[in-house]
């Protein structure tokens, strides 16, 4: 994953201003390092900033998505978000716990295996992910 300092410095280099919050939103999704909740990271930087409102703190999880800084997938319908993976890491795709959100990476790629793609249309990136339970949540 992507260190705090590497996310800091994708805002800084995109113009964005430095806020305690938004480096707190940072650090919590760094420490957890699974897909969580927007409710969950609210929870969390509630107990440092009280008065925070779910509107700025999802505006600015909105906008670290954009910037590549959190990584976004869909569980049970609700939007989940995660620290990206670092920039310099090479192409992969990962499985993902529905229990508790932990991902870890698989290697393989499953665009290998296409081989009639259509001609006239020019693929510009893929989505891959792997659902099921890990090994902390089988033995739980
Ligand atoms: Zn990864
Ligand atoms: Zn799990
Ligand atoms: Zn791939």
């Amino acid at each position: 994953m992507m260190t705090v300092e590497e996310a800091l410095q994708i805002l800084k280099e995109k113009g964005y201003k430095y806020t305690g919050k938004r480096e707190e939103i940072i650090r919590i999704c760094a420490e957890e390092k699974r897909y969580l909740t927007a409710k969950e990271i609210m929870e969390r930087i509630k107990e440092l900033y009280p008065g925070l409102s779910f509107d700025t703190v999802y505006r600015n999880i909105s906008t670290f998505v954009e910037l590549g800084i959190l990584e976004q997938t869909e569980l049970d319908g609700e939007g989940r978000f995660r620290l990206a993976c670092s920039t310099d890491g090479h192409h992969h795709h990962h499985l993902i716990c529905t229990e508790c959100g932990r991902t870890s990476s698989l290697s393989a790629c499953p665009m290998s295996l296409l081989s009639a793609l259509p001609e006239d249309f020019q693929v510009t990136g893929h989505k891959f992910e792997v659902y099921g339970t890990c090994k902390e949540c089988m033995s739980s």
